[in-house]
């Protein structure tokens, strides 16, 4: 066998990446990464924990209303956009640093710098160094992607929209899946007037059409403005500086500002993967086998780069079952089904498993049980806003094939749940267990 410098080279320092270079090493391997921007990745640098902190704070304008119901003096409370965006920023910042001495304490030598390929076992980086490794693995993400259009260059995408100077009066979002429905909830929340546009008539359409629909109804009574099937046209930038959004068909839109949230594209170009036959898929996706190889033995891939499921705990489970199946002696693969997803909109949405339509489509016959109930909270709060639950059940075993849910904390009740989903546990065993009274979660183990 070659000598190499390395036994694994991680290029990529997110979610996927980091696991893998921070297990591998643990594992005993010597492992090097290169990042060309910052260590954490999308979730962490401007995705999930950012975006998170974000919805916390946008819901603040919604408690403080309620809190009156609940006997409290609230003065006239002003919002200070810098003060939660500096302090999130800073957040993002303590928890770089908290990933750059995980690698540091487990001897990873971290290379700040962009690394391409030049071999199946050796990548160049922008200094012109060159390293070789047994085994190189790409931990490059996706990157978000904006329709092209005249005029497109005026928009900003979730990369920047953690740093604006100041919440728009007005903004135009593009698109109807994850970060738009989050984004519009944040913005609704701190008094931008939110207009989402969106190329088809669904929004969200991986998920329950019954929840869909809710989000849709309660956005629109918030206040949120949505129109479908709205192709760009073209955007026309003014000379005080706001945007004009053409759209097919429909009024042009005056907006301060424009968000692009129309999905993400593999980070797969650039990195001489074609020469050496890595195989990429049309949508920028590079193609692995079950544990994560490419095309060539060497070279091997996980997270969104890939494109298998764009969430972060399966680009963490990747890079872990990557490290321990090469260099922990415990081959292991990952189980794709029943992947728990949320979206923090507000209310959120969170689900797991087969939708009523996937369901019917796959079973046959299934049967359903919903409850659609208004939170205690939201009843004293005065607040006409409807939780749906609905349990997806197949006719014949009555086992849950799909939980989905919206309303207030949905998503920390689905993740209890979804272990009985996964586990495979039937709408019987739901009803054995004795409800948590008075909780909303309770109508998991309630419904008709
Ligand atoms: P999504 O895939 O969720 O939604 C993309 C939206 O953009 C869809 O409504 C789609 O329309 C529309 N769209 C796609 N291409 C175009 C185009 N060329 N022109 C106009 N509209 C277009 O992508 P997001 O950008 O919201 O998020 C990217 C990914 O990041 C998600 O898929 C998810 O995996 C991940 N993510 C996860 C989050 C979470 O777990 N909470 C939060 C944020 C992101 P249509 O569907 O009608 O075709």
């Amino acid at each position: 066998m070659p000598d190499h410098e390395f036994d694994l080279f991680v290029i990529g320092a997110g979610s996927g990446g980091v696991r893998a270079a921070r297990v591998s090493a643990a594992h005993g391997a010597k492992v090097a990464l290169a990042e060309e921007f910052r260590v954490g990745g999308t979730c962490v640098i401007r995705g999930c924990v950012p975006k998170k902190l974000l919805v916390y704070g946008a819901h603040f304008a919604e408690d403080l209303k309620d809190a009156k119901r609940f006997g409290w003096q609230v003065p006239d409370c002003a919002f200070d956009w810098k003060t939660l965006r500096d302090n999130v920023l800073g957040e993002v910042d303590r928890l770089e640093g908290l990933y750059q001495s995980t690698l540091d304490t487990h001897d990873v030598a971290t290379l700040r710098q962009r690394a391409t390929l030049v071999g199946p076992n050796e990548v160049e980086l922008s200094d012109g160094t060159r390293h070789t490794a047994r085994i190189i693995l790409l931990a490059t993400g996706a990157t978000p992607a904006v329709p092209s259009f005249p005029g497109a260059e005026h928009g900003i995408t979730s990369n920047e929209v953690f740093h604006l100077e100041e919440v728009p009066k007005r903004i135009v979002i593009a698109g109807g899946g994850y970060i738009a429905n989050e984004f519009a909830g944040i913005f609704n929340e701190l008094g931008s007037r939110v207009t989402i546009i969106n190329r088809t008539g669904d929004i969200l359409r991986h998920y329950d059409e019954s929840v869909r629909d809710r989000l849709l109804q309660i956005s629109v009574k918030k206040g949120i403005d949505f129109r479908f099937h709205a192709p760009f046209e073209k955007v026309v930038k003014g000379p005080n500086g706001s945007l004009t959004v053409h759209t097919a068909g429909q009024d042009p839109i005056e907006t301060d500002c424009l968000l692009f949230a129309t999905g993400r594209r593999p980070n797969s170009g650039g990195l001489g993967l074609e020469t050496l036959g890595v195989k990429i898929d049309p949508n920028g996706a590079i193609r692995v086998d079950e544990d994560s190889r490419t095309t060539v033995p060497s070279i091997f891939a996980v997270g969104d780069v890939t494109d298998r499921v764009q969430l972060t705990p399966v680009a963490i489970r990747e890079g872990h079952a990557f490290a321990d199946t090469q260099f922990g002696g415990n081959p292991r693969r990952i189980d794709y089904a029943s992947i728990p997803s949320a979206v923090f909109s507000h209310p959120p949405i969170a689900a797991v498993g087969l939708t009523e339509a996937q369901a019917k489509e796959q079973f046959g016959s299934v049967k359903v049980y919903t409850s659609d109930f208004r939170p205690m909270k939201n009843v004293l709060a005065n607040r006409d806003e409807r939780a749906l639950y609905k349990m997806v059940c197949d006719a014949l075993t009555d086992r849950v094939l799909g939980l989905h849910m919206i309303g207030p904390d949905a998503p920390e009740i689905l993740q209890a749940a979804a272990v009985a989903v996964k586990a495979g546990l039937t709408k019987a065993q739901f009803d054995d267990t004795v409800a948590l009274h008075p909780t909303m979660s309770e109508e998991l183990v309630l419904l008709k």
